[in-house]
C-alpha cells in the first residue's frame, strides 16, 4: 500500500510509515473498531451499575 501522507511504498501490515512515521488507513479502521467496542463497554459498565443500584434499592427496601 501507499502511505496517505508521503505516498511512499509500505507493506500492507505496516502500521505506520516508515518513512513519515504517518498511520496507515488500515490502523484508522481498527481505532474506530477500538473506539465502538470502548463506548459498548461503558455501556455494559453502566448496566452493571444501574443493576448495583436496583439491587441496592430492593435489598434496602426488603429489610
Ligand atoms: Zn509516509
Amino acid at each position: 500500500v501507499k502511505c496517505p501522507s508521503c505516498n511512499a511504498e509500505i507493506a500492507d501490515k505496516a502500521i505506520v510509515c516508515y518513512r513519515c512515521g504517518a498511520p496507515t488507513t488500515a490502523t484508522g479502521a481498527v481505532r474506530r473498531k477500538d473506539a465502538a467496542s470502548g463506548s459498548r463497554g461503558r455501556l455494559i459498565v453502566l448496566l452493571v451499575v444501574l443493576a448495583g443500584l436496583v439491587g441496592l434499592l430492593l435489598f434496602t427496601y426488603l429489610r
